[in-house]
């Protein structure tokens, strides 16, 4: 059942790839079909397996030779573990399809950030209140006010953070985005793990900057792929994260 739930994972990955992609520049998800970038050529079936067909075409369109982004394996083998993942933990439940829902709309926050550094509102929307849904429900009304309050606070940190690196590095520091993105990480950590998520997402963010700051002479890096990997990480080995915080 996990390796049925990963492989349904990897194909919604692909999904997740192309509206990723075309959403933040307001094209349609479903027409045109998925296509080269650089000839046009429209991918067909076999060139559309997830992972499987980025081997075979050695990473590159069959017609032009044009490599292709790792962005597509690496989203879909991401997209995959995560439903794995969510069933594992979840087994058949609502949480799972939560869950899968979720992964779904943090992949694409992941990839329009990456590529156009963009976080869409949309899915950031529709994600936090899939969460405080379920707290409402499982947990009481109570457990999901603190839920969005624990939203709210991390925000505000963020919204400071942001204020006063931009007053020390004379432009922005942190994208509006970014802060946005906190609000959801409060939301689904609580406070105190949000801040670990933060830690985690920033320390895997530097090996990243400096590598795009140095080659590219880049001056921006999207933040938003590494807190969303690190409030994922956290989001799943809390329990273990718990136990060295508490006394
Ligand atoms: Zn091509």
């Amino acid at each position: 059942m996990v390796f049925f739930y990963i492989i349904v994972g990897m194909l919604f990955g692909s999904f997740f790839l192309v509206v990723g992609m075309r959403m933040p520049k307001g094209e349609s998800i479903i027409t045109p079909r998925s296509h080269c970038e650089e000839c046009g050529h429209v991918l067909k079936w076999y060139e559309l397996i997830p992972v499987l067909s980025f081997v075979f075409l050695k990473g590159k369109c069959h017609k032009c030779g044009k490599k292709l982004s790792y962005l597509y394996p690496t989203i879909e083998i991401a997209s995959g573990l995560l439903f794995g993942i969510a069933y594992l933990v979840y087994g058949m439940s609502y949480e799972l399809i939560a869950m899968m829902i979720i992964s779904g709309l943090l992949l694409i926050i992941f990839v329009s950030d990456l590529k156009y550094y963009i976080i869409l509102d949309e899915p950031l929307v529709v994600a936090s209140i899939l969460i405080l849904g379920f707290k409402w429900y499982y947990f009481g009304f109570k457990v999901m006010v603190l839920s969005l309050l624990s939203g709210l606070i991390v925000f505000a940190f963020m919204y400071i953070i942001k204020l006063v690196g931009d007053k020390v590095m004379k432009r922005e520091s942190l994208g509006g985005g970014d802060i946005k993105l906190s609000f959801f990480i409060g939301v689904i950590l609580g406070v105190q793990l949000s801040f670990v998520a933060l830690v985690v997402g920033s320390l895997m963010a530097f090996p990243y900057a400096f590598y795009i700051i140095f080659k590219n002479k880049a001056r921006e890096i999207p933040y938003g792929p590494f807190l969303i990997a690190g409030t994922m990480i956290v989001f799943y080995l809390q329990d273990y994260i718990s136990l060295i915080l508490k006394p």
